[in-house]
């Protein structure tokens, strides 16, 4: 929500009560808990969104805007199970750019990535391996954050890299959550766990000289990577047996407890939730929510 805050603010939107709202998403969520799909894997995908919503042309400040809520069950983003996908090291585009917002959560970010992300996938990649500047620094990969384990060239200590927040890269929960599970599981293990700027270089030569242990993207849609690696199924394992309640902790809030065996947690980024049934009144609900954008757009 801090974040939602921070990206809406930057575009001159309003900023909401953080606890209110997740106040408020937890309430619906209880009410609406027959749409939360009881399989493993499946889960009620919850969506804060802001737009704007003054109806005039010109460049301002929007005088009203809307804030709401997409909730739509999903099943696993990717269907196929958790497989290897293959990255396109992108010179030719760049996703975010020092003094830019690409550390913001804002529709504008996305749009621009779709003709790279065409373009990588008729060459036969699945995603886009953002780099940036002369150096060629890894950033992100497509919509996540990329993380990459490798061994240390002088110590050949064993390291958990991601690029560090600064400025250009989006702050992603999960991104946080692999983090704080790197520290508490793998450093006691001897890794070495870094934010820290890396170049393609560095891992083309971790990769020649054999080094390179795996690398893979966090998001709370999915967590990929790039060869069933074990870091990130791991990693995958850890947050889902806290998300679905497995193990107790902190980032876990209980929203609803229902008919003995049914839990229903609210992820500590808000998105995941276990349910029993599955229909389509959120699905109806979203698309009146579009017809309603829509006309917003054409006025
Ligand atoms: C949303 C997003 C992420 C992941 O953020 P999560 O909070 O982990 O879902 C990473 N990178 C970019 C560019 C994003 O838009």
């Amino acid at each position: 929500m801090q974040r939602m805050n921070e990206s809406t603010a930057r575009i001159a939107l309003p900023t909401f009560e953080q606890a209110a709202m997740i106040q408020l998403i937890s309430t619906f969520a209880s009410m609406e808990e027959r749409f939360i799909p009881s399989t493993k894997g499946y889960s009620l995908y919850l969506r804060p969104t802001m737009i704007g919503t003054q109806r005039t042309l010109g460049v301002g400040p929007p005088g009203s805007a809307l804030l709401y809520v997409i909730a739509s069950p999903v099943g696993p983003y990717y269907p196929t199970g958790f497989k290897a996908i293959s990255l396109e090291a992108t010179d030719y585009a760049v996703r975010a750019w020092p003094g830019g917002v690409g550390d913001k959560k804002l529709g504008a970010n996305y749009a621009p990535c779709i003709v790279p992300q065409l373009q990588a996938a008729k060459r036969g990649f699945h995603q886009n391996l953002w780099l940036f500047g002369e150096e060629e620094f890894v950033t992100e990969v497509g919509t996540m954050n990329m993380f990459v384990a490798m061994k240390n060239k002088e110590t050949g200590q064993k390291e958990l890299i991601t690029a560090p927040l600064d400025g250009m890269i989006l702050a992603g929960v999960t991104r946080d959550c692999v983090l704080s599970l790197a520290k508490e599981k793998l450093v006691p293990e001897g890794w070495n766990v870094v934010e820290r700027k890396y170049t393609m270089k560095e891992l083309s030569d971790a990769a020649k000289d054999g080094r390179l242990i795996e690398a893979f993207g966090s998001g709370t849609a999915a967590i990929p990577e790039q060869e069933a690696g074990e870091i990130a199924l791991q990693m995958k394992n850890w947050i889902e047996e806290i998300q679905y309640g497995d193990v107790e902790h902190e980032w876990i809030k209980v929203t609803a407890l229902w008919k003995d065996e049914h839990w229903l947690y609210a992820e500590r980024s808000a998105a995941h939730c276990r349910f029993t049934e599955r229909k389509s009144a959120s699905i109806i609900q979203i698309q009146e929510m579009k017809r309603e954008m829509r006309r917003e757009s054409y006025i």
